[in-house]
């Protein structure tokens, strides 16, 4: 069995990441990020509460992530293992989390701020049917249009300078002691995430001794 943290500042591509890695190896994906999306999808009671605190313009606190995310790993669907991304949020969830479950490895993708802010500032959404683009990886065939429905793309609100700016700083304020701690256990593996997704992929699992992904 094995078991994964991954960490990665948005757009480090630790979605991608997670589902290349879990794809073969059977792991169990457990992104804190998708949880409360279905929750608020599927309006359940934990939806209605994280829908108020975003509504806040707030974060969700770490006590809730954490019981979430025990709740999650309470169900034993994991046979093979699982590969966590959101959590944990810090050090004491750390030392909880590394003595609950024996874990194997902490993937940390490594972007440099101003690659964060590139691809950030590239996301478009489609006004009317929510595509997602990417003006550096998926450009749409006309220019500000949306390939599927033609309606208007748009940057999401929160993705301005300032917000960006905002959001790494917590970021790392949040998230380097957790990596500190980790690396002081020498679990953490740093793989940089400037290369395409299949390269960084590749190297996540030369560093932790896995076989090489076969795409498709
Ligand atoms: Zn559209």
């Amino acid at each position: 069995m094995r078991k994964y943290v991954i960490m990665g500042v948005q757009g480090s591509g630790k979605g991608m990441q997670s589902r290349m890695l879990a794809s073969d190896l059977d792991l169990t994906q457990i992104s804190v990020g998708d949880i409360f999306r279905w929750h608020v999808k599927n309006h359940t009671k934990l939806g209605a509460q994280v829908r108020r605190i975003m509504a806040a313009g707030a974060l969700v606190d770490d006590d809730l992530v954490e019981a979430v995310v025990r709740g999650r790993l309470a169900e034993h669907d994991w046979n093979y293992g699982f590969i966590v991304d959101g959590f944990p949020r810090n050090g004491p969830q750390a030392e909880f989390f590394l003595e609950s479950y024996d874990i194997d490895g902490v993937i940390h993708l490594d972007l440099p701020d101003e690659e964060v802010h590139r691809r950030v500032m590239a996301r478009r959404l489609c006004s009317q049917c929510g595509a997602d683009y990417n003006l550096i990886a998926h450009q749409p065939e006309a220019e500000d249009r949306c390939d599927v429905c033609g309606g208007k793309l748009v940057s999401r609100e929160d993705d301005t300078e300032e917000a960006l700016a905002a959001r790494l700083r917590l970021y790392h304020e949040k998230t380097n002691p957790v990596l500190e701690l980790f690396a002081r256990k020498e679990f953490v593996v740093t793989v940089d995430a400037r290369p395409d997704p299949v390269s960084v992929q590749q190297e996540v699992r030369r560093l932790l001794e896995l076989p090489l992904y076969r795409p498709g």
